[in-house]
C-alpha cells in the first residue's frame, strides 16, 4: 500500500489542451456518435456514485457497436486510455477515468435475441437490465441477481462489476449467470470468451499462467461466493470448466469491453412470499442467517430499524407498511410451484427464525412497499442516524454469512473506536453488508483518520476470511487494500493477466492493477463553500451552504430510472431527451464542479445554464430522489445569483411578473375583456409572445373578467382581514392564477368547503407566493410577495384556521419555499404546517377535518383521468385526493409523470418541444385512450392549459369534480 497526495494529479496545460485536441479530432473522424469535449460533458462524467473525480479528456457516445468499436482502437492508436460507461452507478469508483469514457447506455442497448428454449438472453453492453426484465417476462423467465439499480444499470456495468443484489443469494452472481462474451482487449483483438477446453487458448500465454499458479489460484480465490475483490481466475481452473467468460466478469473493464454477451435465465417465481422477522439489532439479525438460509429463500435482507424511521420521515409514515417489533429486520423472499406453496414454505422458514417478531406478507403493496425501502437503502442511508454525510468507501464487504453476526459486531465496536457511524443493511443471506460512514472525506488536509479506519476495516474483515468488495467491485476505493486481502504472489499473478489482456493500461487505468491511492482524486474536498447571499435561499437544511445541497446528489442515478417504462415524475426533461446533460444527477454534478471551480468556474458560464436549462422546476427530485435533492430550488437559486441586479432574459418579466400583468389587466372588467380579444387574434398573440420570449406556438392565456375575490364580495362569502370567533371556519386562499386567470376552481370550492361545514372566509387583499419569481430566479421579488402573503395569511394560522389553497403550486410554495427563504421567521413555519390541500383538510380527522359529517358525492363509474400537479406529488404528496377519489366510486387512472407545460417552462422559447414530448410521457396517451366522456382532473393550472391547447381537453379542478356531476360542462 502506498500514500500518495490525495490532491489531484497536476498535468501540463498546454500539452494536455493540444494532446485533447488531436484525441477529439481523430474520434470525430472515426466515429458516426457523438464526441464532447466541452467542460458540460466532461464534468458530468467525471464521477459517478463514488467520492471521487477525474475528469476525462473526452466523452463518447458511440452509435452502435461498431462505433464503439472505432472509438476503442483510435483512442488505443492514439495511447489514450479508455473508461467503459454504463449507467454510472458505481459506488466505487470504477466507471471513472481520464482520457475517452465510453458512454455505452445511450444506443449501444439492443436486446438483440431472447431464446425461450436455451433459457438466454444476447445484449449489447448498454441494456438496463429491467428492459431485459420485462422482455424476458412474457416467456415466464428473468435475469437472476438483480441489484437494486437495476432499472438504470446496464449489463456491460453489471458484468464490469460482477453485480449481485438480494436474489443472488438464490441465482448466483452475475458471473454465475453469463456464458458468453464478445471483448476487444487492451491489444485491439475482438474475442469470443466462452468456456471448456481451449477457451483460454484466445489469450496466449494465459493458461500457462494458470498452470504455474493452480495451488494460489485453489486456495486464494473463490473460497466463498461473495469473493468480489481481485480478479476471479478461479473460473479459470480446468475443475471450473475453464470458463475466459465468467473469468472476465467482475474485472472492471480493466482487461477487456464487452460489447456483447451471453446471459442465462431462470424461470420467473411464481407468487413469491415475503417474511418479515424482527430482531433486537442487526447482529443478531445477522445470527439468524444460516438458519434460513436452509430453507433455499430468493432474497434474504437485513435492514437496519433506523433507516427505516428515514423513509417514514422522509416519504410520510404511508410509505411503511408495519413490521414486526424489532431494532433490525431480515426481509425474506420464499418461492413455490404455487401462491399455497410459498406460503406453507414462508411459514416453515418463519419457525426457524429464532424470532416471534414475524409478518408474513403475501406478494402485493404491501410486500413492494418493502423492497421499495430496501432498493432506497443506498439513497436514503446517505446519511447517518444523525443526519450527518455518510459516504461510500467501505459499503459491501462480505464474510462467509455463518460469519457475518460475528463481524458485525467486531465491525461496530470498530465504527466506535474511530467514532464514526453508519446504517446498516445489506444482502445479508449472502454475507454482504451495507453502511455509509460518516468517515470525512472533506477536508482539505487529508483524510488520514479515514484511511486509518479503511485499513483496519479491510483487516477486519480479511481476518474474518471475507472480501472487501462483496458486490461493487474495487473501483479507486479499494484497489490499494488488494494486498490485506491477497499474497504478494496473488497479487503479483493480477498483474500479469493484466498484461497478457491490456499491456499498455490503457482499459481503466488507477482500478484493480497498479491502482491510484484510495485518497486520490477524492470530489468532495475541493469544493469550496456557496454560502447564501443576499435574498437567496437559506438552504437551512444543509448547513446553510449552496455547495453541501448540491452534494446531496451521491450520483445513485434514480433520476436516470425507468426510461422505457411508462409514466415517472422523475426526470420529465431526461424522459425526453435520454441525456445525462438533462438529467438531476448531470445538473447535480455540474453545480458540483461549479463548487470544485476548476472546470466550471462561475456561476455565469454557460455550461451551468446548459444544464439548467430543461430543468422543468418540477420539484419531483426533492420527493423522488433518495437523497432530496430539490433542483427546482437550485435552479432558481443559480438564476438569482446569476441575474441579481442584472438585465434578464425577457421571459423573466414577461412570465416571471404574469401576476402583476394579470393584475393590471384584471382590475377592469372591460379592459381584461379587451385585452383577451386582442390576444385571441392569432397574429398579435404569436407578436406578443415573440417580444415576450415565449414559443410562438403556444396560445396566449386569457384574463378573467370577473376576479375570484370579486366574485366572493359579490356573494355572501366573509371577506375579511382576520378570523371571526365562530368555530369551524377555513380560509380559502386564492393565489393569483385563481384570482386573476380561471377561478372556476375556487368557486367551487367555497361550494365544496360548505356543504363539508365550514364557514368560508376569504382574506381581504389578494396575496400572491411569488411563484413566477421563484421559478426564473427573482428571489428578491418573490420575498416581497411573500412578506406581503405572510402578513395576509399569518392572522389565520396563528388562530389555527386553517387555510386551503386552490392551485397546488402555489400551496406547495406556502409548505416549502416559504420556510427556506424565511428561516428565522416563525410566521413562514406557521402557514407552512397550517396550509392544506383540498384534500387533504377534507379527508383529515376531526376536528380539522370535516369527519363522519361529510360525504363526497357519489361519482360512482365515472371515469377520471387524473393529472397531479408535480408540486402536489412532490410537496404535499397525492395519497389524500387518491383516497378521497376511492370513496366517490369514480374509475381513476392517476397519470405518473409531469404534464410538460410547468408553469412557465412549456411556454418559453426553446422549450416547446420537450414540453411536448414529457406529455408524451403520460398525459397525452392517457387523453387519447381514455373515453369521450371521461373527465380530465387537474388542480394545476398549467396541466389543463397543456391538455387543452396539446389535446383539446378541458379539465376541472377537484373542487369542480366534487360539485357538479359532469363538470366538463362547468
Ligand atoms: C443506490 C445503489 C444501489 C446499488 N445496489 C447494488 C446491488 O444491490 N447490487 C450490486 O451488485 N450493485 C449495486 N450497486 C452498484 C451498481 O449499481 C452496480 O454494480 C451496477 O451493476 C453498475 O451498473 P452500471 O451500468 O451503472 O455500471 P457502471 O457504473 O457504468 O460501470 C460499472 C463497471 O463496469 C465497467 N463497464 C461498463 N460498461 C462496460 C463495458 N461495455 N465493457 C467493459 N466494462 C464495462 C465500468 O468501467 C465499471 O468498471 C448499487 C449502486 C447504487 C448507487
Amino acid at each position: 500500500m502506498t500514500t500518495t497526495d490525495p490532491r489531484p494529479r497536476p498535468t501540463d496545460p498546454a500539452a494536455a489542451q493540444s494532446g485533447r485536441a488531436e484525441l477529439v479530432a481523430s474520434l470525430r473522424s472515426a466515429m458516426d456518435g457523438t464526441v464532447h469535449d466541452d467542460a458540460l460533458s466532461r464534468g458530468q462524467y467525471a464521477t459517478d456514485a463514488s467520492n471521487y473525480r477525474v475528469v476525462p479528456d473526452v466523452v463518447v457516445v458511440p452509435r452502435d457497436v461498431d462505433d464503439a468499436r472505432a472509438a476503442l482502437e483510435t483512442a488505443r492508436r492514439l495511447g489514450a486510455p479508455v473508461t467503459s460507461r454504463g449507467g454510472g452507478t458505481s459506488i466505487a469508483g470504477n466507471s471513472i477515468g481520464p482520457g475517452v469514457v465510453i458512454d455505452f447506455s445511450r444506443h449501444v442497448n439492443r436486446i438483440l435475441e431472447i431464446d425461450p428454449e436455451a433459457r438466454t438472453a444476447r445484449v449489447e453492453p448498454g441494456v438496463v437490465m429491467s428492459d431485459l426484465q420485462r422482455a424476458a417476462k412474457p416467456h415466464g423467465l428473468r435475469f437472476g441477481p438483480d441489484p437494486s439499480t437495476q432499472n438504470r444499470a446496464t449489463f456491460g456495468g453489471m458484468i464490469g462489476n460482477n453485480a449481485c443484489g438480494p436474489r443472488a443469494v438464490a441465482y448466483g452472481r452475475t458471473a454465475d449467470n453469463v456464458s458468453a462474451l464478445t471483448v476487444v482487449d487492451g491489444t485491439g483483438r475482438e474475442l469470443t470468451a466462452g468456456r471448456g477446453p481451449g477457451a483460454l487458448e484466445v489469450v496466449p500465454g494465459l493458461d500457462k499462467l494458470v498452470q504455474a499458479n493452480l495451488a494460489a489460484i485453489r486456495t486464494e480465490l473463490g473460497r466463498f461466493k461473495r469473493q468480489v475483490s481481485g480478479y476471479s481466475l478461479e473460473h479459470l481452473l480446468p475443475e471450473n470448466g475453464s470458463d475466459l467468460a465468467k473469468m472476465l466478469v467482475g474485472t472492471e473493464g480493466t482487461l477487456a469491453t464487452v460489447l456483447e454477451a451471453t446471459l442465462d435465465l431462470v424461470p420467473v417465481p411464481s407468487a413469491p412470499v415475503l417474511v418479515a422477522l424482527g430482531y433486537p439489532d442487526m447482529a443478531a439479525a445477522a445470527d439468524a442467517v444460516p438458519a434460513l438460509l436452509a430453507h433455499g429463500p430468493l432474497a434474504v435482507e437485513g435492514i437496519d430499524a433506523r433507516l427505516v424511521e428515514i423513509v417514514r420521515r422522509h416519504h410520510g409514515p404511508a410509505a411503511v407498511p408495519e413490521l414486526p417489533p424489532g431494532g433490525g429486520w431480515l426481509l425474506v423472499e420464499v418461492g413455490g410451484a404455487d401462491a399455497d406453496d410459498a406460503l406453507e414454505r414462508a411459514r416453515r422458514l418463519a419457525a426457524d427464525g429464532g424470532t416471534d417478531a414475524v409478518a408474513v406478507v403475501p406478494a402485493g403493496p404491501q410486500a413492494d412497499a418493502l423492497w421499495r425501502i430496501r432498493a432506497d437503502g443506498a439513497g436514503l442511508g446517505g446519511r447517518t442516524p444523525s443526519g450527518e454525510q455518510g459516504w461510500p468507501g467501505w459499503e459491501d464487504a462480505a464474510v462467509p454469512p455463518e460469519k457475518l453476526g460475528a463481524y458485525l459486531r467486531d465491525f461496530e465496536a470498530l465504527m466506535a473506536d474511530h467514532r464514526v457511524d453508519g446504517l446498516l443493511y445489506g444482502h445479508f443471506g449472502d454475507g454482504c453488508m451495507h453502511v455509509r460512514i460518516n468517515m470525512p472525506l472533506d477536508t482539505p488536509e487529508g483524510i488520514g483518520p479515514s484511511r486509518d479506519f479503511l485499513v483496519a476495516s479491510a483487516e477486519l474483515v480479511t481476518s474474518y476470511g471475507g472480501s472487501l468488495s462483496g458486490e461493487h467491485g474495487d473501483g479507486r476505493a479499494r484497489s490499494e487494500l488488494l494486498p490485506l486481502m491477497y499474497s504478494p504472489g496473488m497479487i503479483e499473478t493480477f498483474g500479469k493477466v493484466k498484461a497478457l489482456f491490456d499491456p499498455e493500461e490503457h482499459l481503466n487505468p488507477g482500478v484493480l492493477v497498479r491502482p491510484a491511492a484510495l485518497d486520490a482524486d477524492l470530489r468532495r474536498p475541493y469544493a469550496r463553500p456557496m454560502l447564501p447571499i443576499a435574498g437567496g435561499f437559506s438552504f437551512h437544511e444543509d448547513g446553510g451552504d449552496f455547495t453541501n445541497a448540491v452534494h446531496r446528489c451521491t450520483g445513485v442515478g434514480k433520476c436516470r430510472a425507468d426510461t422505457s417504462a411508462a409514466g415517472g415524475f422523475m426526470c420529465p426533461s431526461y424522459l425526453a431527451t435520454l441525456e445525462e446533460k438533462d438529467v438531476t444527477r448531470g445538473r447535480a454534478r455540474i453545480l458540483q464542479e461549479l463548487a470544485n471551480g476548476s472546470l466550471v468556474t462561475d456561476v455565469r458560464s454557460p455550461a451551468v445554464h446548459a444544464s439548467l436549462d430543461l430543468c422543468l422546476s418540477c420539484k419531483a427530485c426533492s420527493r423522488d430522489c433518495p437523497a432530496g435533492v430539490d433542483m427546482a430550488q437550485y435552479k432558481s437559486e443559480v438564476l438569482h445569483r446569476t441575474y441579481r441586479k442584472r438585465l434578464r432574459p425577457v421571459n423573466h418579466y414577461a412570465l416571471g411578473w404574469l401576476p402583476r400583468w394579470a393584475g393590471m389587466v384584471t382590475r377592469v372588467p372591460a379592459v381584461a375583456r379587451l385585452v383577451n380579444a386582442v390576444l385571441g387574434r392569432r397574429p398579435v398573440a404569436k407578436l406578443v409572445m415573440r417580444l415576450g420570449g415565449m414559443d410562438p406556438r403556444r396560445e396566449m392565456v386569457s384574463f378573467t373578467t370577473e376576479r375570484f375575490s370579486a366574485w366572493a364580495r359579490g356573494g355572501d362569502v366573509t371577506v375579511t382581514a382576520a378570523p371571526r370567533q365562530e368555530t369551524r371556519q377555513v380560509l380559502l386562499w386564492a393565489d393569483s392564477f385563481s384570482e386573476k386567470l380561471d377561478g372556476a376552481g375556487a368557486r367551487a370550492m367555497v361550494s365544496v368547503l360548505r356543504e363539508a361545514g365550514y364557514q368560508v372566509l376569504v382574506p381581504d387583499q389578494q396575496a400572491c407566493c411569488g411563484l413566477t419569481w421563484i421559478s426564473t430566479g427573482q428571489l428578491d421579488g418573490a420575498r416581497r410577495q411573500l412578506e406581503r402573503t405572510m402578513s395576509v395569511l399569518a392572522p389565520f394560522a396563528a388562530n389555527g384556521v386553517p387555510i386551503i389553497g386552490v392551485e397546488p403550486s402555489c400551496t406547495g410554495v406556502l409548505r416549502s419555499d416559504l420556510v427556506d427563504l424565511f428561516p428565522d421567521d416563525p410566521r413562514a413555519r406557521m402557514i407552512a404546517e397550517g396550509t392544506y390541500t383540498l384534500a387533504e383538510l377534507l379527508t383529515a380527522p376531526a376536528p380539522v377535518g370535516p369527519g363522519d359529517t361529510w360525504q363526497p358525492p357519489s361519482l360512482e363509474g365515472l371515469e377520471v383521468v387524473a393529472q397531479p400537479h408535480c408540486h402536489h406529488h412532490s410537496v404535499m404528496g397525492w395519497d389524500a385526493d387518491a383516497a378521497l377519489l376511492a370513496r366517490t366510486g369514480a374509475r381513476v387512472t392517476r397519470l405518473a409523470g409531469c404534464c410538460g407545460l410547468a408553469g412557465n417552462f412549456g411556454m418559453e422559447k426553446g422549450h416547446y418541444d420537450v414540453s411536448v414530448k414529457v406529455a408524451e410521457n403520460a398525459l397525452l396517451p392517457a387523453l387519447r385512450e381514455a373515453g369521450e366522456e371521461a373527465v380530465y382532473l387537474a388542480d394545476g393550472y398549467s396541466c389543463r392549459t397543456q391538455a387543452e391547447q396539446l389535446a383539446g381537453r378541458r379539465g376541472v379542478h377537484l373542487a369542480q369534480l366534487l360539485t357538479a356531476p359532469n363538470p366538463t360542462t362547468d
